[in-house]
């Protein structure tokens, strides 16, 4: 049965950009409920940890020096089968790719800078809200 949890991050371009308010709206008209949420700076190691799974791709290095460039949203979301809602939501990764509309398609600026985060299975949802969340700052 798929879970009803989902982590997410509005990376730091989007920060930047003052698209915080913009995509938390839109996660709540989404129907997502906000379990967990800290705005936070990322070190170097705690990017390249955090994204290990995708050491070795040639996007590695410079997704962890951007990921650690400025404070991110980290935030665990709750809605009915969550993981593949909340990637309905955002779009696909490459932002050209991305639906009208979805949070992608509207904020991002690039492949890299591509507005948010979001766990891809329940699996990872667990490890990357754990990475962030302890059990005390979950509601
Ligand atoms: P998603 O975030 O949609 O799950 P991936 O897990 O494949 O996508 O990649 C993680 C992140 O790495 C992406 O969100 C994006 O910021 C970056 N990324 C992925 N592929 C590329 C690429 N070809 N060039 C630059 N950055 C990339
Ligand atoms: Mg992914």
């Amino acid at each position: 049965m798929a879970g009803n949890r989902t982590f997410t991050m509005i990376k730091p371009m989007a920060v930047k950009n003052g698209f915080i308010g913009p995509i938390i709206n839109k996660i709540y008209e989404g129907g997502f409920r906000i379990v967990a949420m800290k705005f936070l700076k990322l070190s170097l190691e705690q990017a390249q940890e955090f994204y290990a799974v995708h050491k070795g791709k040639s996007f590695y290095d410079d997704l962890c020096v951007f990921m650690s460039s400025g404070p991110i949203v980290a935030a665990i979301l709750e809605k009915e089968n969550a993981i593949e809602a909340y990637r309905e939501l955002i779009g696909a990764t490459n932002p050209e790719e991305a639906a009208e509309g979805t949070i992608r398609n509207l904020y991002a600026t690039s492949m890299q800078k591509n507005a948010v985060h979001g766990s891809d299975s329940d699996e990872n949802a667990i490890v990357e809200s754990n990475f962030f969340f302890s059990e005390f700052e979950r509601f």
